[in-house]
């Protein structure tokens, strides 16, 4: 088997808690598959302290770089020294890598993944309507990179309408040829509709959206990975769309992790 050495690189996953993580087995599996003398372990670490872990990462030589999940998003995009422009108009990041010099470069990759892993299933946002239910976090970023990847026109959804308004507007910002509108709970008339909320996570949830009024030819798409079939998944198949659950979100964004941080590399020596 493998064996961590001086020479091993050394990547983190940031969250707090964090005992329910599982990008560490995921990623250390692929470091493995990809022969690459790298690992990751999981860093707990609270709000407070997170400015003081993240200096000291910043000096830490041998590190590769680290993912960033709840509740650390917001916060660390002001603590990296460079972040994508996507990242920095969704206001997240969650994927941090360490540059040679020490320099922390983030991305935010939750939206590029859920567009990948829709691609992957031979399902292209391009040039088709979408309709997002949500305006917290996995949903600021699908929808950046809905209208990155070109829909034809987005409109969102959100219980708290506020949220929705302010996402269009940051949306409105950054593409101003976009066609972004509000909605109601109705996501008729729209290719592709997506659950980017909560809802479903938990059994006796309310649906995100209003199941009446699909209807066949719809693609109906989910971020939530358990159950893998939530309740408007099943409504959406009785009403004879197509189905996309969230696991291929997950997938393809550690790809896309694995790719930013390196981990398929050949192994550098130690700087
Ligand atoms: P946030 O807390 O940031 O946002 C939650 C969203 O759900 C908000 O839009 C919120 O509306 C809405 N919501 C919550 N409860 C209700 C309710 N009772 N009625 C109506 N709307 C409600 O969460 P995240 O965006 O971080 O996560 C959302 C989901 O995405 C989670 O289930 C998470 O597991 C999943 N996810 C999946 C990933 C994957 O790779 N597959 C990656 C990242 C996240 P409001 O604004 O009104 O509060």
């Amino acid at each position: 088997g493998r064996e961590i050495s001086g020479l091993t690189r050394v990547f983190g996953i940031l969250a707090d808690p964090i005992h329910h993580v599982k990008t560490p087995q995921m990623l250390n599996a692929l470091m493995a598959r990809e022969g690459r003398d790298g690992v990751m372990v999981p860093f707990q670490v609270s709000s407070e302290d997170l400015p003081t872990l993240v200096a000291g990462l910043k000096r830490m030589k041998s590190l590769g770089g680290f993912v960033v999940t709840v509740p650390h998003k917001t916060a660390i995009v002001d603590l990296c020294d460079e972040v994508s422009d996507s990242a920095r108009r969704i206001g997240a990041v969650n994927t941090v890598r360490r540059e040679a010099d020490g320099r922390l470069v983030g991305e935010m990759l939750d939206g590029k993944g859920f567009v990948g892993g829709l691609v992957a299933a031979g399902i292209d946002p391009k040039g088709r309507s979408a309709y997002l239910a949500g305006a917290g976090g996995a949903a600021n970023a699908i929808a950046f990179a809905l209208v990155e990847r070109g829909v034809s026109r987005l409109t969102l959804a959100n219980r708290t309408r506020a949220k929705a308004e302010d996402l269009a507007q940051r949306l409105a910002e950054a593409y101003p040829a976009a066609a972004v509108e509000i909605g109601t709970s109705d996501p008729s008339g729209h290719d592709i509709v997506v659950n980017g909320t909560s809802l479903g996570l938990k059994d006796g949830d309310p649906l995100p959206l209003d199941a009446s009024r699909l209807s066949p030819g719809q693609i109906v798409a989910e971020v939530i990975m358990q159950p893998e079939e939530t309740a408007i998944l099943a409504a959406a198949k009785a009403a004879g769309c197509r189905t996309h659950p969230g696991k291929p979100m997950l997938a393809c964004q550690l790809d896309l992790m694995a790719d930013f941080l390196g981990m398929r590399a050949l192994p550098e020596a130690v700087r």
